[in-house]
């Protein structure tokens, strides 16, 4: 593989950056796979890259329908952080969050990582207690967290407006968390997987998922038949059309989420902020944009944009508490589409076809679980059980009544 350094990068520059070799192959798919991943987002991705890495496969495809990293994976706002409410999330999504500490150095890509810092503000007393829980219950859990004050808060975002409607009484602050580079991590990933020999074929939509004795056998797509001996679901908004083509129904409901920028400015917001109770929230890409988002809207729908007065409103919250960002024009506004679940928590595992992994169920907050997201399901697909860390986030727990219900993390779940 094509290492990154600053000796590669001199030598390149002395003939116009033309010498460098393709991020990855573009290869015609076999007619057989060991494993064949459907998706090829981030986690789709990131479960190729384990399987080859942590568990030694190296006949394995990652079928996209369109270009990689082209879904969720290049529209969401980055938020990265680990500090949900209760044990078993928790658990996968600090995981995570050391597994990206490390990851620009695993993948020798840079992606672009930044631990700035997420502030959850809470406008109510009942906020404030789940807030006070949350953190309580995080450093139980080894996390991360601490409550800050309003005088805190204006200390590190000095023009901040905390007089709002709903005013401003505290926040948890998560240091370690931030933001990381989208499409990078989808490129990062991909072109490791690559490098460990897996087959990353775009597009490629796939149309049926073949089986035989109760067991999957392969995938039809729009280039043929792919035999294959697992085939691990990795589909994000389209989960729940995948799952169909097995005759399974997923507890999953497919919404779209909006998101947009900003016009770049000079470096000016320092942190992540989120506000649940005006439904809002706002960092600063490396490029200068404002990026700003809020919640899904209320429709379910495959279209990738989404309704007018969810914008409008996310804006009036963004410029209630932050005045002068008033006159900051906005530059692009776009939608994905998200796969939510019942209780906010994602899905990762068997199902009721052997041979068939099921990952979805992400919502709004799957980019920043994209590592261990993928690192969960390699060895649930590696081993065919899942393992410690996503074991209570099967599909069973719809049957079983062992919801672990996230919303009360945070009503913007990102
Ligand atoms: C506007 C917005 C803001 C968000 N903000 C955040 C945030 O700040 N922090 C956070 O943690 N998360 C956030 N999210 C959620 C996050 O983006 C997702 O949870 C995560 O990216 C899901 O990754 P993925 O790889 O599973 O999905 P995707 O990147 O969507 O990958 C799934 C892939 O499957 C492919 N596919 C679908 N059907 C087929 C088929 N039949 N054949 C072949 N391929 C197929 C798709 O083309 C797609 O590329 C946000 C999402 C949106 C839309």
């Amino acid at each position: 593989m094509q290492h990154f350094s600053i000796w590669s990068l001199l030598r390149n520059s002395m003939s116009y950056h033309e010498g460098w070799q393709k991020q990855w192959r573009s290869p015609e798919p076999k007619r057989e796979y060991d494993v064949v991943v459907v998706g090829g987002g981030g986690h789709g991705l990131a479960t190729a890259y384990y399987l080859a890495k942590e568990h030694g496969l190296r006949n394995i495809a990652v079928i996209e329908k369109g270009y990689l990293g082209g879904g969720n994976t290049a529209r969401n706002t980055t938020i990265v952080r680990s500090n949900y409410l209760w044990d078993e999330s928790t658990a996968l999504y600090e995981k995570s969050m050391q597994l990206w500490e490390g990851l620009s150095q695993d993948l020798n890509y840079n992606v672009m990582f930044s631990q700035r810092g997420v502030l959850n503000l809470g406008h109510t007393l009942q906020e404030m207690r789940d807030i006070e829980r949350r953190v309580n219950a995080n450093r139980l859990n080894g996390v991360d967290g601490e409550v800050v004050t309003p005088a805190q808060i204006k200390e590190m975002i000095p023009y901040i407006n905390l007089n709002t409607r709903y005013p401003v009484l505290g926040a948890s602050l998560q240091r370690r968390g931030g933001v990381a580079r989208h499409d990078a991590v989808a490129w990062g990933f991909a072109r490791a997987a690559d490098a460990r020999g897996v087959d990353l074929i775009q597009n490629c939509e796939v149309t049926g998922i073949r089986r035989e004795g109760g067991a999957v056998v392969g995938v039809d797509t729009v280039k043929g038949f792919i035999k294959a001996k697992k085939v691990a679901i990795v589909a994000a908004g389209h989960s729940s059309v995948m799952a169909s083509m097995a005759d399974i129904r997923l507890p999953i409901e497919s919404k779209p989420l909006q998101a947009l920028v900003s016009e770049p400015l000079k470096p000016i917001f320092p942190c992540v902020l989120m506000s649940n109770a005006i439904h809002a929230y706002i960092s600063q890409s490396d490029k200068g944009d404002l990026v700003i988002g809020a919640g899904v809207d209320q429709y379910n729908g495959y279209g990738q944009r989404g309704s007018y007065h969810t914008i409008e409103h996310t804006l009036q919250a963004i410029v209630e508490m932050f005045p002068m960002f008033s006159r900051v024009r906005m530059n692009r506004q776009w939608g994905g589409i998200v796969d939510v679940s019942p209780d906010a928590c994602p899905i990762i595992g068997l199902t009721p076809v052997k041979g068939l992994y099921i990952n979805c169920g992400w919502g709004t907050g799957g980019f920043k679980a994209t590592p261990g997201s993928g690192w969960a399901m390699a060895h649930t697909v590696a081993q065919d059980r899942p393992h410690a860390l996503n074991e209570a986030l099967s599909l069973n727990r719809f049957y079983n009544g062992h919801l672990i219900d996230e919303h009360g993390a945070a009503g913007v779940a990102h």
